[in-house]
């Protein structure tokens, strides 16, 4: 039976804190095909039962110690590139296409519906620049340098970006001791 220890989190939910199920690692896990049933289990140790039954999913869990509830999420698909099929939720919600759905205060619904919002997204503009900064170098090899598996260009590419994030960190860092300087009646252009 699922069940969930919490689902909810303090102040704004975020994507990466949130109870997610995602129609692509079932999908690559063959456990779509109709008669199957799995428990999906999280991190926090939180599970639910699914059923799949051809074009829908059936979802069963207990949410913090309630009834059981059980509900369906219908499946759609579309044409690949490469051929074949790409499989996904219709949100219960708004019935738009996606990848995942994420639950919060007990319904699972996409990441419009629930007004989620990725960790990048919830930082103000310095920390973001740093971020994506940071999220770049881990790219790149010690002293920012190519890792020998990188083809050059991808190379070349990434160090125009950083370049781009460091004149914008650069700016940022000027506005805000600007406006500092100002508020302390210093003159500063
Ligand atoms: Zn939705």
């Amino acid at each position: 039976m699922g069940g969930f220890n919490s689902g909810r989190y303090g102040g704004k939910q975020q994507c990466e804190h949130s109870l997610a199920l995602d129609v692509r690692i079932m999908a690559r896990k063959g456990l779509l095909k109709a008669g199957s049933r799995f428990t999906w289990t999280w991190l926090n140790k939180s599970d639910i039962l699914i059923l799949a039954s051809g074009d829908y999913l059936t979802l069963q869990y207990a949410f913090n110690g309630g009834a059981l509830c059980s509900y369906p999420v219908h499946l759609t698909q579309t044409p690949c590139y490469y051929g074949g099929q790409r499989v996904w939720f219709a949100c219960p919600h708004c019935q738009q296409r996606t990848a995942k759905l994420f639950m919060k205060r007990g319904r699972f619904a996409c990441r419009t519906c629930h007004r989620l919002r990725y960790h990048s997204q919830a930082l103000d503009p310095m920390a973001r620049l740093q971020w994506a900064y940071s999220r770049l170098q881990n790219r790149l090899a010690e002293d920012d340098c190519k890792p020998k598996a990188m083809h050059w260009r991808t190379f070349e590419r990434l160090h125009d970006r950083l370049e781009d994030i460091n004149i914008k960190i650069d700016r940022e860092f000027n506005l805000r001791a600007g406006a500092f300087l100002r508020r302390c009646g210093i003159d500063w252009e």
